[in-house]
């Protein structure tokens, strides 16, 4: 049993990707070709935003983000610490410091009242200037977005969504189903591999309805270009998506609606058969999640127990994440004050594989597995 079977995905679109790619070879255009452009038209539209940006990765997504915003040193952003290193890593990257506020314990998200600690405590110390939050949808599911937006008004600070997890999912709001990529002021994801969206390789966009920042991204992602491509109006990088990824995630968005679907009957399936065996995911109402992982919680001393009898049975689980940041050598801060929920959970989780090609008798016997394994 695999954790995610890109292989079973590739042979139910084989011809159309290798139409897709074979397109891109012929015209010879590697480099922003025309798929580049149709992408993002397309992506824009499934996610309801003015402008989505494509680039090389989900991590230069969120760094074109907050380069586009002007973030610099001198700068703070609140992060969630219990999430893929890369939302602190961009921080960093762009020259300023990365604020640690702990996340809910049932949604693994940036917990608003965290949240709202953290800015007073910035603004209270009067070091740094206090710019924006980064809200992580981990695993899938969009984070507490109107909450946070509140806190963030209230400091003046911008929301940036690492949606890089959940491309596909939705909150119910006043005014009908809002997707990832619309919830935040600007929103960026991933096209890695076995992110719920994946090409063949590396890749990722941001989306935004702010036609400033869309245009800064795009200079930015290009050298920091200006008016021409030998004029550079701003420090930048190599950050552009290739063509052959594009063509990829072209031929994929087409079966995406569909995979949710599957994704979500197996979440489903596993809440039916965990619940009181393993502590199972909580979605708040009027929530969707993408399903990029189906994470279970355990007490902590059973957990690598659990998961080593998973292993001998062949089931591959996976442990998201066992260092919260703040624990970390390259992102460890004195003086920071606890955060003891990224900390248990980071020794109770482990993630069940969920892919859409996992089929009934494979998940039947995960489910087997997991009843045999916790309660021995
Ligand atoms: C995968 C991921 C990223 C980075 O995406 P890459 O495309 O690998 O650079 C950022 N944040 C989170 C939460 C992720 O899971």
């Amino acid at each position: 049993m695999k954790f995610v079977d890109l292989n079973a995905q590739f042979r139910g679109i084989e011809d159309d990707i290798r139409e897709s790619i074979e397109r891109v070879l012929q015209h010879g255009q590697f480099v922003m070709g025309p798929e580049v452009f149709e992408l993002e038209r397309e992506l824009a539209d499934y996610c309801g935003v003015a402008h989505a940006v494509t680039a090389a990765s989900g991590t230069d997504a969120l760094l074109l983000a907050l380069l586009a915003r002007g973030v610099g040193p001198g700068d703070a952003v609140i992060v969630p610490p219990f999430t893929f290193v890369a939302s602190a890593e961009v921080v960093r990257l762009a020259g300023a410091t990365p604020v640690f506020a702990d996340v809910d314990a049932d949604t693994f998200n940036l917990d608003p009242a965290r949240l709202a600690e953290a800015a007073q405590r910035v603004r209270a110390a009067g070091q740094l200037n206090l710019r924006g939050v980064m809200a992580v949808d981990l695993f899938g599911l969009p984070a507490d977005y109107d909450a946070i937006g509140a806190v963030a008004a209230q400091h003046g600070m911008f929301v940036l969504a690492d949606a890089a997890q959940s491309f596909g999912g939705a909150v119910d709001g006043a005014h009908g189903k809002v997707r990832t990529g619309a919830l935040g002021d600007i929103s960026a994801t991933s096209f890695f591999p076995a992110k719920p969206l994946g090409c063949y390789g590396d890749g990722g966009a941001l989306f935004t309805d702010d036609a400033d920042i869309a245009a800064a991204a795009k200079s930015i992602r290009e050298h920091g270009m200006g008016a021409h491509r030998y004029e550079h109006a701003r420090i930048g990088i190599t950050g552009r998506l290739d063509t052959i990824q594009a063509a990829v995630l072209r031929c994929k968005l087409k079966i995406l609606d569909r995979e949710l679907i599957a994704r979500r009957r197996l979440a489903a399936r596993y809440t039916r058969a965990l619940d009181g065996i393993v502590d199972t995911p909580r979605t708040p109402p009027g929530y969707a999640s993408a399903w990029a992982q189906y994470t279970v919680k355990t007490r902590r001393d059973r957990r690598d127990a659990i998961r080593a009898r998973l292993q001998t049975a062949g089931i591959p689980t996976a442990v998201y994440y066992p260092i919260p940041l703040h624990r970390q050598p390259a992102y460890a801060q004195t003086n920071a004050p606890p955060l003891p929920v990224a900390e248990a959970l980071s020794q109770q989780v482990f993630s069940l594989p969920i892919h859409p090609y996992l089929d009934a008798a494979q998940q039947t016997q995960v489910i087997e597995a997991i009843k045999t394994a916790v309660c021995d």
